[in-house]
């Protein structure tokens, strides 16, 4: 089954979106002070409860991140820029990361090359996004292909091995904070459908068979 990702602007005004931002640290911060007190009062294990905390300041650490991306976004830099040589950019960058996991990054390309009226540095956030969801997704070895085709209009597929998303869930991605990650921000997938309403591109997901999804992007080229 696919399903249609619409964009978070209908979803997140910017005062839903504040409200939701405002929850979001709260939850660690609240945890915070919880666990201070208890090294106040001088328990045991100590590192237990240090690691939890760690793990909270990183998760408000990780948030703070994202919403500058969101609150700053660099002015849309749109020119004519070769998708492919694009791709193989963030392929590069992403490699290693991958390599960690056992995971091989294979790009596959049609053409050469690809001119596309674009802002290339939003349209790498997407793609770093998409590569890190889908190397996040895969528990095994395995391969994550990215995939360019033309077929009057562009196609990127990013497929991954990962166990896939449950239809119950398709309509859930790119809201902002929905995640199923214990570290996650669940604002990847937001960021993603604003560059790319940006682009009047369209992202749709897909399964892959036997195992994983496609998450599919459609340039239209008229
Ligand atoms: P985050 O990665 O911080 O969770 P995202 O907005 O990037 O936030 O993704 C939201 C959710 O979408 C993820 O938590 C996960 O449940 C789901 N998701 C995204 N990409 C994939 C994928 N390739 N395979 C399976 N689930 C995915
Ligand atoms: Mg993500």
């Amino acid at each position: 089954a696919q399903q249609m990702l619409i964009s978070s602007e209908k979803l997140a005004t910017a005062g839903q979106l504040a409200a939701s931002i405002a929850h979001e640290i709260r939850n660690p911060i609240t945890s915070l002070k919880g666990f201070l007190q208890l090294l106040e009062t001088g328990i045991e294990g100590k590192e237990d409860y240090l690691k939890i905390m760690k793990d909270e300041i990183d998760k408000i650490e990780a948030i703070s991140k994202e919403m500058l991306y969101i609150s700053k976004p660099s002015p849309n830099q749109f020119e004519e820029d070769d998708i492919v040589s694009v791709l193989e950019d963030v392929c590069m960058l992403m490699r290693s990361q991958a390599r960690m996991n056992d995971i091989d990054l294979v790009l596959e390309s049609d053409m050469e090359a690809f001119d596309l009226y674009c802002d290339p540095q939003q349209l790498k956030q997407v793609f770093v996004n998409l590569i890190k969801n889908a190397i996040e997704a895969m528990e095994e070895p395995g391969s994550i292909t990215i995939r360019v085709t033309n077929e009057d209009d562009l196609y990127v597929d990013v497929i991954d091995e990962g166990p896939g998303v449950p239809d119950s869930l398709k309509a859930k991605l790119g809201q902002p904070f929905f995640t199923t990650k214990d570290k996650g921000t669940g604002l990847g997938l937001m960021v993603t459908l604003d560059i790319l309403e940006s682009h009047r591109a369209s992202l749709t997901i897909h399964d892959h068979e036997p195992q994983g999804s496609i998450f599919r992007l459609q340039f239209r080229q008229s």
